[in-house]
């Protein structure tokens, strides 16, 4: 047994075994070929050794789930399929390397699955991005290691980019453990969103963890146990008891509304990232959903998200949440939320840089592509929409202006949208909190992002861990800053929510209470804490 010591990332405790996440690199090259017949040869291999893999992983998990066992079944079958294998051998015959036939076949073939209407046909695009990925290791050389993909998984990586963390199953993942990485990153905040424990930062100490094996964590202290012997295992699965008793008491407050008791009504919401969410947030009797992160799905994508694609994924989640209203943020790209598609270059500083709105605006086509997928799923149910990391009036203006651009292409089109859509900003930089009475008529709510609004006021970078103490949002500042714009949004007839990571701060709730704040939304499995402590709060309103 070894005890290591990180930092506490998400809350819980959680035993598992190790499923140690080694990065790979599944970008191809275009290469002219002269050897075709070789090339074929390596195609083939690469083929028959997927359904080797396969193979065993059928077995392994027909003893745990027949289910999963038939993923690998029909996965099996795919690797044989005829589009697929054809469309491979014509592009080598075209002196292709194999590398880059799989990946050309894969993107084409996926994106045709994709545009289909029947959502059992739209949903093989994944299946067969799994099955040319595996080919695809197999062809550079890199060892499968996921026969233990089953049961209860500790995922451990040096860092897991949102990117990673939104792609892992989340079925069997019970935490994470990581090398580096801070309490405010993104693959944290997926951790709070999953409601499943996170211990990050182990630096030297993450060299101390073996391959495979049990584990033990505790996101609260931070604290690892390696190989624990059965009388600490009987101790974590005492906690863990007590954790699901907790979680099973907190029940009692599903159906009620976060009223204060001097009759202050407030919404919580939930903060999600993808459709895997939805069921957590009925779960968890949420008022709404006060974010989603829509960049989760360029991330969860090896390239840009077609008008359809994403169609599809609003127009399900706000049809499966109606009447709920859900917020969709657009597309905040940029900083830790990056992936090689993007083509965004390296910065200096990524917080300061090229991020966001920034990004949509200078590059309309991505934007235009987004918000017209965004109004087309408006008709289905309940949305609303708000622009990230706005800190000049004229970017907010410029958004909307292209926002009725598109409408009116769609009413000439003859797509319905819903015509009252409401429109929000987030406040999350200095500059707009400043602007906020600006900013305030030109939109129906605020939705403040204390990650961000903490970090560019205080001048902390939220991804260096060697600044985190500094990192805090509670600071006289920048509740200072969260205070005026609530006053600002009350002042000019708007709705003020927040939607960072400090608004399930159950230390901050009567302050928010008092300033008149609208609603907070958080990760789902933090909601019935906050109504409890919403219902058992006095306001005294400053
Ligand atoms: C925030 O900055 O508080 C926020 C909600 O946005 P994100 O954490 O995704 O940057
Ligand atoms: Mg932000």
């Amino acid at each position: 047994m070894r005890i290591l010591n990180g930092r506490g990332a998400s809350q819980g405790v959680a035993v598992g075994d190790i499923y140690y996440m080694i990065k790979h690199d599944l970008s191809v090259e275009d290469t002219v070929i002269t050897d075709i017949e070789k090339e074929l040869d390596r195609f083939t291999h690469a083929k028959l050794e997927a359904i080797t893999q396969l193979d065993k992983l059928y077995q392994h998990a027909l003893v745990a789930d027949y289910n999963t066992a038939q993923v690998f079944e029909v996965h099996k079958m795919l690797v044989d399929d005829p589009d697929f294998c054809d469309g491979c051998i014509e592009m080598i015959n075209d002196h292709k390397n194999a590398e880059f036939a799989v990946f050309t076949v894969r993107n084409m073939i996926a994106d045709m699955f994709l545009a289909m209407d029947d959502p059992y046909m739209s949903a093989r695009s994944a299946d067969i991005m799994d099955i040319s990925n595996r080919i695809l290791k197999i062809l550079k050389g890199i060892k499968e290691t996921d026969l233990s993909l089953t049961g209860k998984l500790i995922v451990v990586a040096e860092d897991l980019l949102p990117s990673e963390t939104v792609k892992l199953d989340k079925n069997n993942v019970v935490g994470f453990v990581t090398k580096f990485g801070s309490n405010t990153s993104h693959s944290a905040i997926l951790a709070r969103t999953m409601g499943i424990p996170a211990v990050v930062n182990l630096r030297e100490a993450f060299e101390d963890i073996p391959l495979d094996g049990k584990i033990a964590i505790d996101g609260d202290t931070g604290k690892i146990v390696i190989d624990p012997t059965s009388t600490i295992l009987a101790n974590y699965n005492d906690m863990i008891a007590r954790q699901n008793s907790v979680k099973e008491g907190l029940k009692e407050y599903i159906g009620k509304k976060a009223i204060t008791k001097d009759g202050h009504g407030v919404k919580v919401g939930a903060n999600i990232g993808s459709l895997s969410d939805i069921d957590e947030v009925l779960n968890n009797d949420a008022d709404c959903v006060g974010l989603f992160r829509s960049e989760f799905i360029y991330l969860e994508s090896d390239k840009f998200p077609t008008e359809d694609e994403q169609f599809e994924i609003y127009k399900e989640v706000v049809q499966r949440l109606s009447p709920l209203n859900v917020i969709i943020r657009t597309l905040d790209l940029g900083a830790d939320k990056q992936a090689s598609y993007f083509g965004i270059p390296d910065e200096e500083n990524p917080a300061l840089g090229y991020r966001a709105i920034r990004i949509c605006l200078n590059e309309p086509k991505i934007f235009e592509t987004q918000l017209r997928a965004l109004l087309r799923a408006s008709h289905y149910g309940n949305m609303s929409i708000m622009f990230p990391m706005v800190s000049h009036l004229s970017q907010l203006q410029d958004a909307k202006r292209l926002l009725e651009y598109i409408k009116t292409q769609l009413k000439e089109e003859g797509v319905p949208f819903k015509e009252d859509l409401e429109l929000g900003v987030m406040i999350e930089t200095p500059a707009s909190v400043m602007i906020a009475d600006k900013l305030a008529k030109e939109v129906s709510f605020f939705s403040i992002g204390t990650n961000d609004l903490t970090q560019y006021t205080l001048a902390v970078d939220r991804m260096n861990t060697n600044v985190e103490k500094l990192f805090d949002s509670r600071n006289e500042a920048v509740l200072k800053m969260i205070e005026l714009t609530a006053i600002s949004a009350r002042e000019n007839g708007i709705w003020c929510g927040i939607c960072g990571e400090s608004a399930g701060d159950l230390e901050l709730t009567d302050f928010y209470m008092s300033i008149g704040i609208d609603e907070l939304s958080v990760s789902p499995s933090k909601i019935l804490n906050l109504k409890k402590t919403i219902i058992n709060c006095t306001t005294k309103t400053k």
